[in-house]
């Protein structure tokens, strides 16, 4: 079996995540104190609460708009009936 090197909800490599894992599927910063940060299934306001967090954190505007582009193709928001 193919181990994930990549957040199932955002598609940040493990290898740049900063914090502590608690999931073998998400990032530190989708998943935390043993529950998902965003519970909804909108993936439009997971991609807008990223886009402001990730500018927060200093991000460059055009790179956030990137990263947040690439989360449409997360396994995530991907597995909907
Ligand atoms: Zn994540």
């Amino acid at each position: 079996m193919k181990k994930n090197n990549k957040c199932e909800s955002c598609l940040m490599p493990f290898s740049q995540d900063p914090g502590i894992r608690e999931s073998e599927k998400y990032c530190s910063y989708c998943f935390k104190d043993g529950k998902l940060c965003y519970e909804g299934t909108d993936v439009k306001e997971f991609q807008k609460r990223s886009y402001e967090s990730m500018v927060a954190h200093g991000m460059n505007k055009i790179t956030a708009k990137f990263f947040t582009f690439l989360i449409t193709f997360a396994p995530r928001w991907k597995i909907k009936k």
